[in-house]
C-alpha cells in the first residue's frame, strides 16, 4: 500500500473478494448473485469492481440508469445487466448494449414493447417489479393479470424475472412490516407462476436482506452496500472489510494564537494556542458542509483530528494541536482504520451517501 502524495481513494480489491464470499456464505449454492454497481459501484470504479465480480462468479450485475449499464458494457462486462430505473428515451441504447430493464409501469411496458418490435427483437429479457410497500416504483399487485396478458399478446420480448424491493430489512423494529411485504411479494411470484408459460426468476432481498431475511433469497439476491464493506449492522461491519479508503496528506500546518480564526466567516475560533493542518479535499470532493464545525473527525497517525471551522471547496482544516504530524503526512478520511459508517454518522447520515457522493475528481487506486 503506498503513502498517499495527494487525496486517493484507495479501492481494496481483496477486500472486496472477502465481502463477496461472505455473503455468498449466507446463501444456498445455488442461488444466484446480482452485484449492484450503480452510482459508480457505490462511489468506486463500476468497471473494476464488476471485472474483479464477474471472476468471482457473480452472475448478475444492475445499475440504475441505462448510462451505467453502457459504461460497464464498454468495460468489458459480458454478464447480463439489470437496469433498476430505465427512462423511455434510452430504450433503443438499452437494447443495442443488451441490457435488461426493470419494468415498473404500463407506459414503461408499452413503450419498451413498441421499441423491441422497431428493432425486430424476439423474446427480449425484461424483468417486472413489482411494489409491496416501499411505494416508490413498480406495479401493483392488481396489475398482474393486465400485465401478463399484454405480453402473452406479443413476441418482442419475454419476462425473464420478477422482483421487488424491501423497505426496512436492516430495521429489527420492522420486522412485521418486512414479513408483510415478503407475503406480498409470495403472492404475486404465486400467480405469476400460473400466468406465465416460462420459468422467471424472483428476487428481493438487498444485503441486510441476506443476513436478516435468508429464508427469503428465491433464485437471486442483490447486494450493494455488502460488497462495499458495510452491513448496516454493527456485528455484520465486523466480518465485512472496508473496499474504499480515502486518504490524503497534509498541504500546510498554521499556529493559530488564541483568539484567532479559521476559514470562511470565522466559524472556528481558538480558545488556545492551536495547530491546524490544511488538506486537499472539500465539499466539492463529497465532504460536505455538515461535516465541518468540529463535528467530525479524521485519522492521523492513528490519532482523531476535528474537523474545525466550515467545510470549503477544496479543502478542510482540522485541529493537529496534540499529534505529531508534518506537512506530507498522510491522512486517513476514512476506510480500513476510521469506519464510513462512523464519519457518516457524526453528520447524521448514512454510508451510502458518503461513499455515493464522492466526487470523480478524486483519483482512484485500486490495490491487490
Ligand atoms: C440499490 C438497490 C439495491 C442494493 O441495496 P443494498 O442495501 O446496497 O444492498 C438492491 N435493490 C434495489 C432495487 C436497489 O435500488
Amino acid at each position: 500500500m503506498a503513502k498517499a502524495e495527494e487525496t486517493v481513494l484507495e479501492i481494496d480489491l481483496q477486500a472486496l473478494d472477502h465481502n463477496y464470499r461472505y455473503l455468498r456464505s449466507k446463501l444456498r449454492p445455488e442461488t444466484k448473485f446480482m452485484a449492484v454497481v450503480k452510482a459508480y459501484a457505490y462511489g468506486s470504479d463500476s468497471v473494476a469492481i464488476a471485472k474483479r465480480l464477474e471472476h468471482l462468479g457473480a452472475d448478475y450485475f444492475a445499475v440504475a440508469y441505462v448510462n451505467e449499464g453502457i459504461t460497464l458494457r464498454e468495460g468489458g462486462i459480458t454478464a447480463p445487466i439489470l437496469v433498476l430505473h430505465p427512462q423511455k428515451v434510452h430504450f433503443k441504447t438499452l437494447i443495442e448494449n443488451h441490457l435488461e430493464p426493470s419494468i415498473y409501469s404500463k407506459a414503461i411496458l408499452s413503450g419498451f414493447i413498441a421499441t423491441a418490435k422497431e428493432l425486430g427483437e424476439t423474446d427480449y429479457p425484461i424483468q417486472l417489479k413489482f411494489n409491496t410497500g416501499l411505494n416508490r416504483l413498480g406495479f401493483s399487485a392488481s396489475e398482474l393479470l393486465e400485465v401478463s396478458t399484454l405480453i402473452q399478446q406479443q413476441s418482442a420480448v419475454k419476462v425473464t424475472a420478477l422482483l421487488s424491493h424491501l423497505a426496512a430489512t436492516e430495521d429489527a423494529n420492522e420486522i412485521d412490516f418486512t414479513t408483510l411485504q415478503l407475503q406480498r411479494f409470495n403472492t404475486i411470484c404465486k400467480k405469476a407462476d400460473t400466468l406465465f408459460k416460462n420459468r422467471t426468476l424472483k428476487h428481493v432481498l438487498n444485503t441486510s436482506g441476506i443476513i436478516n431475511y435468508a429464508q427469503a433469497q428465491y433464485d437471486m439476491v442483490r447486494s450493494g452496500i455488502g460488497l462495499y464493506g458495510y452491513g448496516n449492522q454493527p456485528e455484520i461491519d465486523t466480518e465485512l472489510r472496508p473496499v474504499m479508503t480515502l486518504k490524503t496528506i497534509i498541504s500546510q500546518k498554521h499556529i493559530i494564537e488564541k483568539g484567532e480564526s479559521v476559514g470562511y466567516n470565522r466559524k472556528y475560533k481558538s480558545d488556545y494556542k492551536t495547530v491546524t493542518a490544511t488538506l486537499p479535499l472539500g465539499h466539492a470532493d463529497g465532504i460536505g458542509r455538515e461535516y465541518g464545525r468540529g463535528k467530525t473527525y479524521v485519522l492521523i497517525h492513528g490519532k482523531l483530528a476535528p474537523i474545525i471551522g466550515n467545510v470549503c471547496m477544496d479543502m478542510i482544516m482540522v485541529d493537529v494541536t496534540n499529534i505529531e504530524c508534518e506537512e506530507g503526512d498522510e491522512v486517513e478520511i476514512f476506510g480500513k482504520n476510521l469506519s464510513a459508517n462512523q464519519f457518516a454518522e457524526t453528520a447524521q447520515t448514512i454510508t451510502y451517501e458518503i461513499l455515493t457522493g464522492l466526487s470523480q475528481r478524486i483519483k482512484r487506486v485500486l490495490i491487490n
